[in-house]
């Protein structure tokens, strides 16, 4: 058979794709190579529906990212997927990060976040009580929000499938070639013929575009250690608490999940070599602990459920 629309990828970005093609009168093929959906980055983030104060103000993430937020709340209750609108805080720790809340409170201005402020020490912990003696102050984003990445891919996916369209797993793509105006799909399940083919593979975008050709973007792959803690931390934090970022991301945070337990993490580290590789190392989860306590005095680590990356 051949299909209108082939989705590489049944991530979140894959399975949001295929979601919003239903209305469309078109075949979609979604292929993954793992065996079932959200086997990749999207069953293993920090679970946040960033405000959008983050990015530079007139790109599209910057339009996209604040755009999404405000919609995802009528999209998870319609696919009743856990979302609940915590709002989040960026801690400053000196003067010079007071500077850092002012530069991002600007971005997120121009970047239509709404109801953003910057609190003072005594609001601030008025409104998070646990949060660590040494924070002077911070930027209140109350649009921000905790989601469950991969109920949200896999309630996508199956409301995709549950209107005829077909996922197929354990379906590596190996190669891609074009004849004419159709691509045929090289998979561990089979070829497969599509007239358009949309690359939502995660980490793996860059290597499988090079099958039709180069692209004009590089993937950076970057793991991220984490805690998982017991629900009796959950009340540690209610919102969802970063620190100021730097040049390798936003930073470890502490912040409650849709469960009630609470998440701490993660640590930014580029790979080399095995690409994949959700290894947890001593050293980092040291790292994460070491961070998370200057956010949250009084974390109990061996109430930890589990590590991972
Ligand atoms: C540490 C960390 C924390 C993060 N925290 C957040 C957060 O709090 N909020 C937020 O919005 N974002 C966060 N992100 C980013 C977010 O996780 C990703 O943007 C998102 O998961 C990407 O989804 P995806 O569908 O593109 O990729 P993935 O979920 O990785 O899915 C890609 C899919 O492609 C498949 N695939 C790969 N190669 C092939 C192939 N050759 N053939 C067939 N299938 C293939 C894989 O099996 C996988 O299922 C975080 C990322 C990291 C690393």
């Amino acid at each position: 058979m051949k299909y209108d629309i082939a989705i590489v990828g049944a991530g979140v970005v894959g399975a949001s794709i295929a979601y919003n093609l239903i209305p469309y009168d078109v075949s979609v093929l979604l292929l993954d190579k793992n065996n079932d959906v959200a086997m990749g980055a999207t069953r293993a983030n920090s679970a946040i529906i960033h405000a959008g104060y983050d990015p530079k103000p007139g790109t599209l993430m910057a339009r996209l990212n604040v755009e999404g937020n405000r919609l995802c709340e009528k999209l998870c209750a319609d696919l009743s997927v856990p979302f609940k609108r915590c709002g989040s805080f960026v801690l400053a720790f000196s003067d010079a990060e007071r500077n850092t809340l002012q530069d991002l409170f600007d971005r997120g201005v121009k970047n239509g976040v709404p109801d953003l402020r910057i609190l003072d020490a005594e609001e601030l912990r008025e409104m998070e009580p646990g949060i660590g003696e040494e924070a002077v102050a911070a930027l209140y984003a109350p649009s921000a929000g905790i989601v469950n990445p991969w109920e949200l891919c896999l309630a996508q996916a199956e409301v995709f499938v549950r209107n005829g369209g077909e996922f197929i797993g354990n379906a590596e793509v190996t190669d891609i070639q074009k004849t004419g105006d159709i691509y045929t799909i090289q998979t561990g399940a089979g070829a497969f013929e599509a007239e358009n083919v949309i690359l939502a593979c995660g980490i793996q975008a860059d290597a499988v575009h090079e099958f039709i050709e180069k692209p004009d973007f590089q993937i950076v792959p970057t793991r991220g250690e984490y805690f998982l803690l017991d629900k009796c931390e959950g009340s540690k934090a209610a919102h969802v608490i970063f620190q100021c970022p730097s040049e390798k991301g936003k930073g470890v945070l502490v912040a409650p999940t849709v469960h009630g337990n609470l998440i701490c993490g993660p640590t930014s580290e580029v790979l080399q070599g095995d690409i994949e590789d959700t290894a947890t190392t001593a050293e980092k989860l040291a790292e994460i602990k070491q961070k998370a306590a200057l956010s949250v005095g009084n974390i109990s680590w061996r109430d930890n459920v589990r590590n991972f990356s």
